[in-house]
Order: structure tokens, then sequence, then C-alpha cells
């Protein structure tokens, strides 16, 4: 009976020591996964900012053609100028130039202002894209320390996985079964000390005929309060 407690002590020790190292694995995939979402984020933010820019830039670009084809409207109407004949003519043709020109300067003044819009959204992404350099530098060399530890933990959990099985292997099944569910249902903790009467697993009192029992019974015993299995530290 000691023996095998012996072996379930074992055991337990080894699945505390795999939760831990599993929950420190976690907290790094957790701590990769934030940094994948920032830079995702952050990237998601430099793409938007090109299509608004391309965007502007198209429209700018309408707005040339428009002021390109203004300007040819003014020489056009100046060429003309030189042969018109009556004055009634003159004045329209002048009037058309004069049109044509307060055209030409909204239209330049509108380039202007697409202009400006157009630096403020490149001057938002050089900034967006070096926080994003940044953070591809950053997310670079802790991922290559998050990977190295992963990988060390990865090997442990192996390793010890391994010395779990062997544990396994020289424990009946119904033992096994009992472990595990009380292993699942008692916060982690299935295999308890039983001293001075009392299970310290639950802190309840425990028969003085079970308590006795423990030190030379040949059958595993769990407490009648918390079924946790019990064993004793023989003083020696
Ligand atoms: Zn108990």
């Amino acid at each position: 009976m000691q023996e095998k407690m012996e072996r379930l002590k074992n055991l337990q020790g080894l699945d505390q020591e795999l939760n831990a190292i599993r929950q420190k694995r976690q907290k790094l995939e957790e701590e990769q996964q934030v940094l994948n979402d920032e830079m995702a984020r952050i990237q998601g933010m430099v793409d938007k900012l090109d299509g608004d820019i391309d965007v502007l830039k198209d429209e700018r670009g309408k707005l040339n053609q428009a002021l390109a084809q203004e300007q040819d409207n003014v020489k056009k109407a100046e060429g003309r100028l030189p042969g018109i004949k009556t004055q009634k003519e003159y004045v329209a043709v002048l009037k058309e130039i004069d049109t044509a020109k307060k055209m030409n300067k909204e239209l330049l003044d509108s380039i202007q202002r697409k202009d400006a819009e157009i630096d403020v959204l490149v001057k938002d992404r050089e900034e967006k894209d070096g926080e994003l350099t940044a953070l591809k530098e950053k997310a670079g060399s802790r991922g290559a320390e998050i990977d190295a530890d992963m990988a060390e933990f990865n090997g442990a959990i192996e390793a010890k996985e391994s010395e779990r099985e062997l544990l396994l292997g020289d424990l009946s099944t119904t033992v096994r079964k009992r472990y595990h569910m009380l292993l699942e249902r008692r916060g982690g903790v299935a295999i308890v000390e039983a001293r001075n009467e009392t299970c310290l697993g639950c802190n309840m009192h425990l028969p003085p005929q079970l308590f006795n029992s423990l030190f030379s019974a040949s059958e595993i015993q769990s407490c009648p309060h918390c079924n946790r299995l019990l064993y004793v530290v023989i003083q020696k």
C-alpha cells in the first residue's frame, strides 16, 4: 500500500509540474498572439491609409485633367480674339476667357486642398509604418525568445509525460480512474496526507479506525468527506 501511494504521490507531483509548464506555455502563446494581433491591427491601418491615399490621388488626377482642359479653353479663346470683327463678339469672348480663368483658379485651389489632404495621410502612413517596423522588430526578437522557451517547455512536457506513462503503467485501471477523477474534481489534488486523524485535503476529522488502518492496510483508503486518497507519513 505504501509503495502504491508513493507512486501516486509521484504521479501527482508530475501532474502538478506538467500543469505549471503548460500554464507557462499558454502564457507565451497568449503573448505571441497579442503581438500578432497588434501587428495585424497596425498593418490594417497602413493598408487603409494606402487605399485612402489612392482615392485622393485619383481625385487629384481628375482635377489636373479638368485644369488642363480649362487652360486649353483659355488659350483657344485668346487665339480667337485677333480675328474678331464686332465689339459684341469681342465682349462675349473676353467674358468666356474670364469665366475659364475663374474656373482655373478654383481648380488650382481644389488641387492644393487635395495635395494638403494627401500630405496629411502620407505623414500618418509613414508614422504607422514606423510603428509597424518597430513592432515587427520587437516581435522578431521576442518571438525568437518565445520560440526557444516553447521548445524547452515542449521538451520538458514530453519528458515528464513519458515518465508519467511509466508510473501509470504500474497502477491498476481502477486506481488510475479514481486518481484521474479526483484530480479533475478536487482541483488537481487527489492524494493527500492524513495527520493527527485529520485529512489535510479537506481538514475534516477522520474516524480513528480508518486513520489507524492507514499505517497497515493493504488497500488504498480514501477520505469519507472529500474522497481524496490518503497516505500517512511514517516517522522512522
Ligand atoms: Zn478529506
